[in-house]
């Protein structure tokens, strides 16, 4: 006779994410909150309406941040106190103790976790004591890396890079958001055998899609008929907001305008933005440039929409939320060849990639673009049909897996 048998698996159903320096709640776009915040709140929203109950952990930087906020139902985001409110992000290292023990006493008392998920090397640092402390499966999305941001031009302590060394050897398994960052991950950091993971990140299709320009320009006070521009994002040097403007100028067109949405970021945030805007000055730009305060993540649609191409001319980049919302809302992108940019832009195809990030190359292809509108709207129209490929329930129902798959696996030892 056959009986039936019934086999249980494991399910992960709780996840402790840790995202130390910059609250999933804070807005986007200036200072320490760029995609990472992003992904950080879209993902946690989406794993918890697929049933897997998340919560992120941050360093509190308010007196007014309640301890608790309650985002969605099986979302919530919890302000730990771990050092002074205003602690500069170089200084975060001093608290990695303390806002380690406030995250296990709140798991403790509150919030058991199956696995935990870090975000960025900071939290990794932070979750790889956690693992061995509670001996709990350990994944690590780190957003950007030392090595790869030396490749930028951009230098990090040599304290930095073997924190993301520590990390490497010990995570159960790290994401990585395409094929480029994967491939140059391996490049860079060796081959961890298994455990590395694509989890491309998504866009919120219900908020980034195609819509009419005419309408996004009245909306924004913007001419209807002068060629725009729009350069989003933190104003940092990795971001190179200034070879977006050298493009302006190379494009040399007096009626064209680019608009500069975001803030300053990084302890030479202040400093770079007025270099920027003393750039515009001496190129003789000051008409054509607009800068304009972070808007809050939704908003930003009527700014793609009112754009004839969006301008991401990143030293490194490892996916590139910008580029991939513009694509989602019909826009031509013309990006710099590098990291998750050579995944999202299809070259001659849905927007131009520009080797070495050179003005000239990038005004030549903005001039095309501006100039061949049949051809812009068939580069916008397929870009936005690649992007559907990218939604963050695809990446929450990845993630799903990978925390099931992690409550079964042997966890890595310390090597
Ligand atoms: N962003 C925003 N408001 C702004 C500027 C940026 O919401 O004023 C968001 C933008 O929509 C994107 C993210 O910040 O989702 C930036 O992500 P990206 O991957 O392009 O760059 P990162 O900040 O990770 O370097």
């Amino acid at each position: 006779m056959l009986t039936a048998r019934v086999v249980f698996s494991p399910v992960v159903q709780r996840v402790a994410v840790l995202s130390l320096h910059t609250s999933p709640l804070a807005q986007p776009g200036s200072g320490d909150s760029g995609g990472m915040n992003v992904y950080v709140r879209e993902l946690s929203s989406a794993l918890a309406q697929a049933g897997v109950e998340c919560t992120t952990y941050t360093r509190r930087t308010s007196v007014d941040q309640p301890e608790v906020v309650q985002v969605e139902p099986g979302h919530r985001v919890v302000h730990l106190t771990a050092g002074d409110f205003d602690l500069p992000k170089e200084e975060l290292p001093s608290v990695l103790d303390a806002f380690g023990d406030a995250v296990m006493e709140h798991m403790h008392q509150q919030a058991p976790a199956d696995v935990l998920h870090a975000n960025y090397f900071l939290s990794g640092l932070v979750a790889h004591r956690l693992k061995h402390e509670l001996e709990l499966p350990f994944v690590s999305t780190f957003h950007t890396l030392a090595k790869v941001k030396a490749e930028g031009g951009d230098t990090e302590s040599q304290w930095r890079h073997d924190a993301e060394a520590d990390i490497i050897r010990c995570a159960d398994a790290i994401c990585v958001s395409c094929t480029e960052e994967e491939n140059q991950f391996r490049r860079l950091y060796g081959n961890p055998q298994g455990r590395i993971e694509i989890v491309a990140p998504g866009v919120e299709h219900a908020f980034f899609a195609p819509g009419e320009r005419s309408g996004a320009r009245n909306a924004l006070g913007l001419p209807l008929d002068a060629p725009v521009l729009l350069f989003v994002g933190r104003i940092q040097p990795l971001k190179a907001p200034d070879v977006a403007v050298r493009a302006l100028a190379e494009l040399g067109r007096p009626d064209a305008i680019l608009l500069v949405v975001g803030g300053a970021s990084g302890s030479e945030g202040n400093a770079e933005e007025q270099l920027l805007r003393d750039l515009v000055k001496e190129l003789g730009l000051a008409a054509q440039v607009r800068f304009v305060a972070p808007q809050p993540h939704h908003i930003l649609s009527t700014y793609y929409r009112a754009a004839d191409a969006v301008v991401v001319p990143s030293r490194s980049e490892s996916f590139g939320l910008v580029a991939l919302e513009a694509s989602a809302c019909g826009v031509p992108v013309v990006a710099s060849g590098v990291g998750g940019l050579l995944t999202l832009v299809d070259h001659g195809e849905t927007g131009y990639l520009v080797p070495d990030r050179d003005p000239a190359v990038f005004a030549h292809y903005l001039r095309e673009i501006i100039e061949h509108p049949g051809h812009a709207a068939a580069l916008g129209r397929r870009g936005a049909e690649r992007a559907r490929r990218y939604t963050w329930s695809f990446a929450a129902a990845r993630l799903r897996r990978l925390y099931t798959d992690l409550g079964v696996r042997e966890r890595v030892a310390c090597g």
